[in-house]
């Protein structure tokens, strides 16, 4: 049951201005949470070991195993819009790479590492480095969720106590760290940190080291940029149709991969309304709902910046090609959108009054502030309509749309099974998480285990789960905060 963790670390042969080389901080008393077996197994590690004492001295930053370079990424972003040129790891420590070996399920996928609430870094600032249970368990629970709803995220593979406490708005709190698995942690920020200091031999380095890893068919810096936006239009699209609100869509909370991350005052919404916000800091509404595929066009914009200096063109040239790349979005977006919404009313096939079918639902379950999953699913399950105030008028929708599904070529027949696939029946809903992680700050970890074994199953048909309920008025969040 010894620890061993074949790392392969490319990001730490890069040039030394890409990041600061820094070993975790230990702790006091390095306790366990969970592993993520599954995931362990399909990455060719041995879940005995990351949950053995060796494996929680890892995870809670006590013990660095053979094979990791410890470093803190370097990065820049636009923080609610605004510039700030120097941001990078502040919690959080690449260990390194991983490539799943031969037979294992995610066979030849290279994954980084990451721990986060280890400790200080250079780019710590006034921060401490550290994080408590809520935000740890909160993204455990959510980032898995979101994996088992079929959406490209990071992934949770485990999660240890501290034994110290972190203050966060002077309370005392249980500290934990998560150690977090992704394709990459390679930021659109990570492109800004460089094309702001105008180094552009990293930027070339950059560029080049993502293609590899994420997109080995891209040709140059557009086809870099295209992958990119086509894959942020579908992660987007994938948001939106189960309701997913990030909640900090800054440009180093956006991974050129096109994994969800960051899951910091993230929501599923309860009640539907386009213009919902959660996150505390968000005072204007930037990151709504409704707003994220614009946001995702503007920082694609960004990074369209970031790769203007090595088109090999006129500048003019590729300003033009660039703009049209990122403008290329809404198309893309849009036919993402309008696939995963028909899936959701059980229709396979295109006809061209599809858009105006959904967009009639979706007015009159904001204006009932109908629970957008229990809505969904319940098309599939015949309860959607006890849903909504206004019966009349889901009455007078459910006979366009059983009009509508009279056409498809095998009739209705198929749709159930079409709209259980697209419609969840359980998710991370925030009371049940808020729920978790209260029980947990009290030592009790069962809310935080039941909850994440229901949410391995989103699309089960589970009638009498506990998970599936809306809140009742008292139970709702209204806010969210950041991970911090
Ligand atoms: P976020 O918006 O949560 O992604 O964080 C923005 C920046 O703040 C990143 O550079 C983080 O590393 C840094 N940061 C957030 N929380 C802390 C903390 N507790 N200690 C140090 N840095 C932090
Ligand atoms: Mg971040």
């Amino acid at each position: 049951m010894t620890l061993h963790i074949p790392f392969d670390n490319s990001y730490a042969r890069l040039p030394g201005r890409f990041f600061a080389r820094q070993a975790p901080v230990s702790v006091a008393a390095p306790g366990p949470i969970a592993v993520n077996a599954p995931l362990a197994r399909a990455l060719g590690l041995d879940p005995a070991a990351l949950a053995g004492a060796e494996g929680v001295a890892m995870v809670a930053g006590n013990l660095v195993p053979e094979g990791a370079e410890p470093l803190a990424q370097a990065y820049a972003g636009h923080q609610f819009g605004g510039w700030n040129p120097q941001l990078g790891d502040g919690r959080a420590m690449l260990l390194g790479e991983i490539v799943a070996p031969a037979g294992s399920p995610l066979a030849g996928r290279r994954v980084d590492l990451q721990l986060k609430g280890s400790g200080p870094t250079p780019f710590s600032r006034r921060g401490d480095g550290r994080a408590w249970v809520g935000p740890v368990l909160r993204e455990y629970l959510v980032s898995e969720a979101m994996a088992a709803l079929g959406v490209p995220t990071t992934r949770a593979l485990a999660a240890a106590t501290t034994g110290e406490a972190v203050i966060r708005d002077g309370r005392a709190l249980p500290g934990a760290v998560l150690l977090r698995v992704a394709a990459s942690h390679i930021r659109v920020g990570t492109f800004q940190f460089f094309h702001s200091r105008r180094d552009l031999e990293a930027l070339e380095l950059l560029a080049g080291h993502v293609r590899a890893r994420h997109y080995p068919g891209a040709e140059g810096p557009r086809g870099l940029l295209d992958a990119v936006i086509a894959a942020q239009a579908a992660l987007v699209a994938q948001w939106m149709a189960l309701g997913f609100i990030h909640g900090v869509m800054n440009t180093d909370n956006m991974a050129v991969s096109g994994e969800t991350i960051d899951y910091g005052p993230c929501a599923f919404m309860d009640g539907y309304h386009p213009q919902t916000v959660f996150s505390s800091i968000d005072s204007h509404g930037r990151y709504a709902y409704a707003n994220q595929p614009q946001i995702a066009v503007w920082n694609l914009a960004q990074l369209a910046t970031c790769l203007l200096p090595l088109w090999g063109t006129e500048e003019a040239v590729a300003v033009e090609e660039a703009t049209a790349s990122v403008h290329a979005f809404a198309d893309l977006y849009q036919a993402q959108w309008l696939a995963r919404f028909r899936a959701k009313l059980g229709l396979v096939r295109g006809e061209d009054d599809d858009l105006e079918l959904i967009e009639a639902l979706l007015s009159l379950m904001a204006a009932d502030r109908a629970d957008f999953t229990r809505v969904f699913r319940g098309l599939a399950e015949g309860t959607a309509r006890d849903e909504f105030l206004d019966r009349a008028g889901f009455d007078a929708w459910a006979a366009r749309w059983q009009a509508r599904l009279a056409r498809e070529a095998e009739g209705g027949a198929r749709a159930a099974a079409v709209m259980r696939a697209a419609n969840p029946a359980i998710i991370p809903r925030n009371h049940r998480v808020e729920e978790a992680i209260a029980a947990a700050v009290e030592g009790d970890l069962g809310p935080f285990r039941a909850l994440g074994a229901a949410l391995a199953d989103p699309f089960g048909a589970v009638p009498a789960s506990p998970y599936r309920g809306a809140p009742l008025e008292d139970q709702r969040v209204l806010r969210t905060f950041c991970g911090t």
